[in-house]
């Protein structure tokens, strides 16, 4: 079982933005970041001799952020010679994380500059991804499992959660022991520097944690090499997938793939539903982080009678929202992550546009990779052949009589991550969710931000392998083998 090593720790308080005194002490922290030029490289535990450097650049305008050195072929090779277990005791560990969570709160004023101005993101959304983070450091330096590390895992995260999601994987991995070569987001190099610094500073070995920035091709050699002994992943499903082949043919057979991918996440708002209430959460799940949430809201299912009522509400409430550059505290929805995902998304609605089913669209701002959020029709989730990671919500209305071949539909599409359902019958609530395949469901609320430690984050099927990130049951998958059955 778990031991503990370190107090149960609450979750970190984070930052009341209503309190005008805690944003007078954020804009203080973060103004000497406005323009600062940041530089990244690989972080290794031996000489190296990366790429030559790339601009990393603001989303929202275009400007340089900083400078990114990214890794080459001889630096993924020292890498992997270099590395080595982190054989301290756990408390040790423990320990060591635990300061590294206080260094990251401490630097709340660089990290919330860093993730708008190299990630697009609100204030809103950087207080709550630095929560996430600090959480998933203490979390996991609190339930450290009495077992042997794996040996050498590859972590490789996304560039929508790029503190929060590198930090966690990175974290659980160090917890049990292993050492770690991370391979952050090709677009957020800068954020990733600087948390390996601080854990670095908090006394992770150099050996234990090396950095290793760049494209794909450095993580197609860091989850191809025999040496290497698990690989967690978020990112694509296309992405796990090949990530897999290429474990089973190169590394040793059993090694584990922790991947988190993609969603088609359905919400279903039926006539019992409190409108106010459905279409905030509606806004807040499809629209925020500029729908760049594996869990976000892609197709709401609203029942006829009330479809009508809904939908005006929420146009009304889409008329709300800030759009704009996410530095300033009155921005609700920022830029998408780069012009590769802006043309990808845009094509989408022009195509819903052609076709007369776009119900509204918002003007996006010019000048960065903005896409503005949009309504469009749909009869049902089969008619999306893939995932839109922006804010696009896709409506399609359903009669009451036809309740459970909309929850078949939506188990049909071989995804699960979340769900939502808004209803004030009893009974249907316990109905819809037993019958629905998603990792996380929640009710009455919104469908995104799951809370480390209560809320276990991860879906099932073509969402992901599983364990949920932030439970108790994601550590032992980065332990050795006969420790992992023996655990179940
Ligand atoms: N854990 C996040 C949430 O609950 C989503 C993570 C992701 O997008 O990868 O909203």
């Amino acid at each position: 079982g778990a031991q503990l090593y370190a107090p149960e720790r609450p979750n970190s308080r984070g930052f009341d933005l209503t309190h005008a005194p805690t944003l007078e002490r954020i804009e203080a922290a973060r103004a000497p970041f406005r323009d600062h030029h940041w530089t990244a490289a690989p972080i290794l535990a031996g000489p190296s001799a990366p790429e030559a450097g790339a601009a990393v650049i603001n989303p929202a305008n275009g400007t340089h952020t900083g400078t990114v050195a990214p890794t080459s072929v001889a630096d993924v090779q020292t890498a992997l010679s270099h590395a080595h277990p982190w054989d301290a005791p756990a408390s040790a560990r423990a320990e060591i994380l635990n300061l590294a969570a206080d260094l990251y709160e401490e630097n709340f004023g660089e990290i919330f500059a860093l993730l708008t101005r190299e990630a697009g993101k609100s204030l809103l959304d950087g207080v709550a991804e630095l929560r996430e983070a600090v959480d998933f450091l203490r979390y996991y330096a609190a339930n450290i499992p009495d077992a042997a590390p794996a040996g050498l895992f590859t972590c490789i995260s996304p560039w929508n959660f790029p503190l929060a999601i590198f930090s966690g994987q990175i974290a659980a991995a160090l917890a049990t022991g292993n050492a770690v070569l991370a391979k952050p987001a090709e677009q957020t190099p800068l954020i990733a520097h600087l948390a390996v610094t601080l854990l670095h500073r908090a006394g992770v070995p150099a050996t234990a944690l090396q950095l290793l920035p760049g494209s794909g091709m450095v993580g197609a050699a860091l989850t191809s090499d025999a040496r290497i002994n698990g690989v967690a992943f978020t990112g694509s499903t296309a992405t796990a997938m090949k990530i897999r082949a290429a474990m089973a043919d190169n590394l040793t057979p059993g090694a584990p793939l922790i991947a988190e991918t993609g969603g088609l996440n359905a919400m279903i708002v039926d006539s019992t539903a409190l409108p106010e209430q459905a279409v905030q959460a509606i806004v807040e799940s499809a629209f925020q982080s500029a729908g760049q949430r594996c869990s976000a809201l892609r197709c709401l299912y609203v029942q006829e009678d009330i479809a009508d009522d809904v939908l005006t509400m929420l146009k009304g409430a889409m008329d709300a929202l800030g759009l704009g550059d996410p530095w300033p505290l009155s921005t609700d929805s920022g830029p998408v992550i780069d012009q590769l995902a802006q043309t990808g998304i845009r094509t989408h609605v022009d195509v819903a546009r052609n076709e007369g089913r776009v119900l509204k669209e918002l003007f996006a701002p010019a000048g960065g990779t903005f896409v503005a959020p949009t309504l469009i029709s749909i009869d049902g989730i089969g008619d999306l052949e893939r995932e839109i990671f922006g804010p696009i919500l896709h409506v399609a209305r359903f009669k009451s009589g036809d309740l459970n071949k909309v929850i078949a539909d939506i188990n049909a599409t071989g995804y699960g991550l979340t769900f939502g359902l808004h209803t004030r019958i009893d009974d249907r609530v316990q109905h819809v969710t037993d019958a629905i395949h998603a990792g996380n469901i929640y009710v009455n609320r919104n469908q995104i931000g799951a809370i480390v430690g209560s809320q276990p984050f991860g879906g099932e099927g073509l969402s992901g392998t599983g364990p949920k990130a932030g439970g108790p049951n994601y550590m032992p998958r980065f332990c050795a083998p006969d420790r992992q059955q023996a655990d179940g």
